[in-house]
């Protein structure tokens, strides 16, 4: 098999986290709420509906995807610093009901011990610092978080954000790939060097999973039925096989 030695290499895996929905259930913090805060964002910076709106068609026009790139118009079309309307957008966020997780951290530290792990989030990095902050208390080292890459000055609680992931993955010329973008998760293992036979995808929804199943990725719903918990512990076993048997 050709690309055989590809899959030998145990360094070249990459286990692929979402955020929400994923590192937290989203019964403590749902899709809803999170968009009824850019909504009160809008309001509270003065972005009218109209405004909203040709923002949003040039979002379209642009065929930029996802919920990021509209805001990324909005702000641009009003002159308006995105990271102004993103910063008040995570303090009309309540991240009260998510829960810490010690055990759900220790399992995960568990995998990234032998096997990269990473966040990939269409969600906003302010947003995943506030996520990582209620559920594991800690920035996590042994995360590579892409949507941090281009704020390399932010900081983490006292931890500084790692400056390795260099290459900005999520982002293409000042726009976002979403993952559900035509290019968003290749672009992402690329520019990782790695091959997508050799990721493994951990996502709630289930449009990606099969997305990402066409790339040949492998891809794992997680759900109520398929907790995270459960499915770390597979996927750990099942790389763990392949590093032993290559
Ligand atoms: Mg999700």
């Amino acid at each position: 098999m050709a690309d055989m030695h590809l899959t030998k290499a145990p360094d070249n895996k990459l286990v692929i986290l979402d955020c929400d929905g994923v590192l937290y259930p989203t019964s403590q913090l749902t899709l809803q709420e999170i968009m009824d805060a850019f909504e009160k964002t809008r309001h509270q910076l003065g972005i009218s509906e109209q405004e909203c709106q040709e923002g949003s068609a040039k979002a379209k026009n642009a065929q930029h995807l996802g919920i990021f790139n509209r805001i990324l118009h909005i702000c641009r079309h009003v002159g308006l610093p995105e990271d102004i309307f993103f910063k008040r957008c995570v303090e009309n966020i309540d991240y009260s009901r998510i829960t810490p997780a010690p055990e759900l951290l220790a399992n995960i530290r568990r995998l990234a011990d032998e096997f990269p792990v990473c966040v990939l989030t269409n969600n906003h990095a302010f947003h995943l610092a506030r996520v990582l902050d209620a559920r594991f208390g800690a920035y996590e080292k042994n995360f590579i978080i892409p949507n941090f890459e281009k704020r390399k000055h932010m900081r983490y609680g006292n931890n500084p954000i790692p400056c390795y992931d260099i290459t900005s993955t999520a982002n293409d010329n000042g726009w976002y790939q979403p993952k559900q973008s035509k290019k968003g998760l290749m672009r992402f293992l690329k520019a990782r060097g790695v091959q997508p036979q050799n990721a493994v995808l951990l996502d709630d929804t289930p449009y990606l999973i099969e997305l990402a199943q066409t790339k040949g990725l492998r891809a794992k719903l997680v759900s109520a039925d398929h907790p995270l918990e459960r499915r770390l512990i597979e996927v750990r076993a099942e790389l763990t096989k392949e590093k032993i048997h290559g």
